[in-house]
């Protein structure tokens, strides 16, 4: 079956006992037993819930994974699958992750894991790490990148990670199923804020935890069970209806991010435009071997800096000043006084988070509208 086709059929067939063509929401908590410790699978909607299992036969599916779990969020995602490392573990992790994976990488030093951040966009240093110091349990990695969308080189860096034994992880939030399935790439474990892309109509938080094996599977969803960080039945069926649309959704998300981030790199108030679409992003080769399409993720740094940028973020009409990405309608975010506004001034100044910068999460409207909105915007 073709993509667009698996989206909206793959693990969706009709509900067998009425006939229901989406998958019913089963809002009870608890599960009739017909002897003690016998019944249907299902016992109680934290540990197992008919809607949520939908949802995550669906995802395993998707990107081709032997299972998947799902939680309330990203970040319930993200700490359930940290938790799993014990003391004594140690992480490699991209040092330019989501800041929220950072920060609770950063809190699992404090239970004693070790945890070594490096610029995983250079393969070399992926390869240094593990070459140096105690033997590696988990590679983090994320691809592409908030804001600045760096590229890291998927295939390559799990291949180091597997000969060394490790497992792999990889945050495909920004890309969604659709345009990168890292399990193929070879890594263990896929990680998504279903919040964006997935749900994809800024009404619903989410996120999994896809993985290639049975037994990774049961190990971490010990944790999903025990910590108990699951999404709502209903939250599971919007999470659901998002991935049918997903594939025209992402399709008219990266043409318009194409196109605005052309039209952003020849503006003359434009100082530097990041989009791995365009030719001279340092990480274009590779997205466009391991990728599927660039995104719908596009960051500028305009000319004037941060007066420049607040002015143009408030003049813009149609992208909405606000955090998080991957709805329908346009977002611009300012990250330096935004999403990234907890990171310290000189840790964002090394990351290259400038006061010019602006991410616009390009949505589905008219292409035209879009552009006429952002010349409005930077005259
Ligand atoms: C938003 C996001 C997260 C966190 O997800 P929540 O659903 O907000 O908890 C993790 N990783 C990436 C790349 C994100 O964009």
């Amino acid at each position: 079956m073709e993509w667009d086709t698996r989206l909206i059929h793959d693990g969706q067939e009709p509900d067998p006992l009425t006939g229901a063509v989406n998958v019913p929401v089963y809002l009870s908590t608890t599960f009739r037993q017909s002897s003690p410790g016998v019944g249907t699978g299902f016992v109680y909607s934290r540990t197992g819930n008919p809607t949520r299992a939908a949802l995550e036969r669906i995802l395993a599916r998707i990107e081709g994974g032997a299972g998947a779990l799902a939680f309330g969020s990203g970040l319930a995602a993200i700490s359930a699958l940290i938790m799993s490392y014990p003391k004594g573990s140690r992480i490699v992790a991209g040092d330019d992750l989501y800041h929220g994976a950072t920060r609770l990488l950063e809190h699992a030093r404090t239970h004693g894991v070790r945890v070594d951040f490096v610029d995983t966009t250079e393969l070399a240093n992926v390869r240094r790490a593990f070459a140096s110091g105690p033997r590696v349990d988990l590679l983090y990695l994320e691809s592409p990148t908030n804001p600045l969308l760096k590229v890291t080189d998927l295939r390559a860096a799990a291949a180091v990670a597997r000969k060394e034994g490790a497992t792999v992880a990889v945050d495909n939030t920004f890309a969604s199923p659709v345009l990168q399935r890292p399990i193929e790439l070879g890594a263990d474990i896929v990680v998504h804020s279903m919040t964006k892309y997935i749900g994809g109509h800024s009404d619903v938080l989410g996120g999994a935890l896809v993985v290639r094996s049975k037994s990774l599977l049961e190990r971490l969803s010990w944790f999903q069970n025990s910590a108990g960080g699951v999404p709502s039945p209903f939250d599971c069926y919007l999470l659901i209806r998002g991935v049918r649309t997903l594939g025209v959704r992402v399709r008219q998300h990266g043409a318009n991010a194409q196109r605005v981030a052309e039209f952003l790199s020849a503006h003359p108030r434009v100082a530097r435009t990041f989009y791995p679409g365009l030719p001279g992003h340092p990480g274009h080769d590779v997205a466009r071997r391991q990728m599927d399409g660039f995104g719908g993720m596009v960051s500028a740094e305009v000319v004037g800096g941060q007066p420049s940028a607040i002015r143009v973020a408030r003049r813009l009409k149609l992208f909405t000043l606000a955090e998080s990405l991957g709805g329908v309608e346009s977002l611009v975010n300012h990250p330096a006084l935004m999403t990234h506004r907890a990171m310290p001034k000189a840790e964002q100044k090394a990351k290259g988070i400038s006061g010019g910068l602006l991410r616009l999460s390009v949505g589905i409207e008219d292409g035209d509208d879009l552009i006429d909105d952002l010349r409005q915007a930077l005259e």
